[in-house]
């Protein structure tokens, strides 16, 4: 038999997920050495994973980024096998008869809870179902957000939170010209909010986002942001933080803060107010969400290792929508372990482990890797050193029994599973350009893969 990785067998790696760690993997492989056949897999019948369905649709900047992965798809020996849920229309265990290697690079797609009383209210939710929703993805099409109260409160401030409370906080006429779902641009078009409400349970010194998101909130067409300076008082060990050379960004966030918190009275119709050292400990309402209780924190702990402890002293903020943005947990696939505390794939350096030995031929790569954590860039390190744990095994790979692509979209055909290839989605990608076009925009998103699979079968 030819070895694994020459030109007559080359090494067959399925790639699942096909976000930005599943295309910087798929690069590495086709980098390295070894002649490689990369297929790569989604569930959606659309590429891109969460640049497509995460980036908020007013960054358009950041989905640039496509361009690298268009390039990436046009390599020989790329496949795009979309439509197809693996672990639900293929096993793994089917999966592992095709090819030699399986690399799951399937992100986190679920939040993680907040485990207090009234969470689960009407009016209640998870900022993985308001940016689904805005950015029209599938799963999330049907959601309803009743935005007819005056005031929105966001839990967490990472850049998620920013996400979904600039969203808010935006004219429509600052929304237009993006690529955000029509339902949603019409939804925040009836919009009532006034405020909006960015709770951290830290302090300022301490808050995840990034200087151009934070300073972007300074800059909105008709919103004001409101910190208050006593707010800004630091305790020794934050100013400590601060003064850290890798706490630059942290620092910045600080400069720009006091920068809002010296800004004149208000003038414009909605107000971002930054709240910080705050904790949700219930969500109350009749039927559904009319306020949360919010518990004053203080910090705790040694510069760089500091936690919020609550205080036992409570305020009570009405709001008629109500979000949480505390960071999200990926989700398991039968037949792969999983670490149900960290919400990942157990892992070392990539190799998938079962207690602390590795599986042979499975592999992550990404937030399903490490957790959902850094910026799109930070995925690209992290799958190469995946794909360099796979030119490592090379030699130890049990090869495939059925080393044939072909064979198994057909056996996905049969069982009715239409496979949707990149020829496929550059289809689709042209039909939402097009749909985009009366209304100005980028494009207008199909809500659901019954539509996009209609476009191929024009
Ligand atoms: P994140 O950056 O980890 O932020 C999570 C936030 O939730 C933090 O403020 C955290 O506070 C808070 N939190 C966690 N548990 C909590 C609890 N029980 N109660 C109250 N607050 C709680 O996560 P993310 O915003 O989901 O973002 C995920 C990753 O995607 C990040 O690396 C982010 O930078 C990246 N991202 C980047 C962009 C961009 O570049 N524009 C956009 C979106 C996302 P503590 O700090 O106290 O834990």
């Amino acid at each position: 038999m030819s070895e694994l990785g020459s030109a007559a067998r080359p090494l067959r790696v399925a790639i699942v997920g096909s976000g930005p760690s599943g295309f910087y993997a798929a690069e590495a492989l086709f980098k390295a050495e070894p002649a490689v056949q990369v297929d790569m897999f989604d569930r959606l019948p659309t590429p891109f994973g969460l640049v497509r369905g995460g980036v908020a649709p007013d960054h358009a900047k950041i989905k640039n980024v496509i361009k690298v992965y268009e390039r990436i798809a046009a390599s020989d020996g790329f496949a795009f096998v979309g439509n197809v849920t693996v672990g639900r229309d293929v096993s793994v265990d089917r999966l592992r008869g095709f090819y030699d290697a399986v690399l799951f690079t399937c992100g986190a797609e679920t939040d993680r809870k907040l485990g207090i009383p009234g969470e689960d209210l009407p009016g209640s939710h998870t900022a993985t179902e308001f940016v689904g929703w805005y950015n029209a993805h599938p799963d999330y099409r049907d959601r309803s957000f009743d935005l007819s109260g005056e005031v929105a409160v966001v839990i967490g401030q990472g850049n998620v939170a920013m996400d979904v409370s600039r969203i808010l906080a935006k004219t429509v006429d600052e929304l237009r010209e993006t690529d955000i779902a029509a339902h949603a641009l019409d939804a925040l078009a009836a919009s009532r909010i006034k405020e909006i409400h960015l709770v951290g349970r830290r302090g300022p010194a301490q808050a995840k986002f990034t200087p151009p998101e934070i300073k972007e909130i300074g800059e909105l067409a008709d919103c004001d942001p409101v910190v208050n300076p006593a707010d800004l008082e630091l305790n020794p060990e934050s100013a400590a933080e601060l003064e850290e050379p890798g706490n630059k960004h942290n620092k910045r966030n600080y400069e720009i803060l006091r920068e809002f918190s010296t800004r004149g009275l208000p003038s414009k119709a909605r107000l971002y107010v930054c709240r910080f050292l705050e904790s949700p400990v219930a969500l109350e309402g009749e039927g559904r969400v009319e306020r949360v209780i919010l518990e004053k924190n203080a910090l705790r702990g040694e510069a760089g290792n500091q936690r919020a402890q609550g205080t036992g002293e409570t305020v009570v903020q009405d709001c008629g929508i109500f979000f949480r943005s505390i960071g999200y947990r990926g989700i398991a696939i039968p037949g792969v372990p999983f670490d149900e505390r960290r919400g990942i794939f157990p892992n070392r350096g990539g190799r998938i482990l079962e207690g602390e030995t590795p599986l042979p031929g499975l592999y992550a790569a990404g937030w399903i890797k490490r957790g959902p954590s850094g910026v799109i860039g930070t995925n690209k390190p992290d799958a190469v050193e995946t794909v360099a744990a796979i030119l490592e095994d090379l030699g130890s790979l049990e090869p495939c029994p059925t080393p044939d692509t072909g064979a198994l979209l057909e056996a996905l055909a049969s069982s009715g599973v239409r496979a949707v290839s990149f020829e496929d989605w550059r289809a689709i990608d042209a039909a939402e350009i097009d749909r985009g076009k009366p209304a100005g925009k980028p494009r207008e998103k199909f809500l659901t893969a019954e539509e996009m699979l209609a476009i191929l079968d024009r």
